[in-house]
């Protein structure tokens, strides 16, 4: 998806350069769109440039909980195959589990973050040996659970 499908695409608005960019590789973008005190959790949407991705991290004390919403992305969870992402898809990242998540190399990606408890940032996450994980039904002619071998200064996909 490029910039401006992105946008035609987009419910929630972009936002502005993500304030914690020191925590990911590529740009990013962030419109905070609840931040309530008496809730637990705060709310954002999170737009990806192509191969923009964040950092491995943890969600202490907390959770996290991703609505995508437009674009190609993907999740990892650590010692875990990562997820290719479609707008519609939903994640569910419970508290202390080490994982990072962004855009292909090719396309633009927004999710809205729901997100509760202390992000804590990790070491940048490499393109080396991703196992990626797809959809049969809509990817059937790509294997299954499959690693792919590249220089860590490449991005796949
Ligand atoms: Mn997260």
């Amino acid at each position: 998806m490029n910039k401006k499908e992105l946008e035609e695409a987009l419910i929630f608005p972009q936002g502005e350069k993500n304030p914690y960019g020191a925590y990911f590789t590529g740009q990013s973008y962030l419109e905070g769109m609840i931040a309530d005190k008496d809730l637990p959790f705060g709310v954002g949407n999170v737009t990806f440039e192509p191969g923009c991705r964040n950092h491995w991290h943890i969600h202490k004390d907390g959770y996290q909980v991703l609505l995508v919403t437009a674009g190609e992305g993907w999740y990892q969870e650590e010692g875990k195959a990562a997820q290719l992402l479609h707008a519609g898809d939903t994640i569910v990242t419970h508290a202390g589990v080490k994982h990072w998540h962004g855009a292909t190399k090719d396309s633009w990606f927004s999710h809205v973050a729901i997100t509760a408890g202390e992000a804590v940032w990790l070491e940048e996450f490499l393109m080396d040996n991703m196992k990626i994980s797809v959809n049969k039904k809509l990817f059937p002619n790509i294997q299954q659970n499959r690693t792919i071998k590249r220089k860590s200064s490449s991005f796949i996909r």
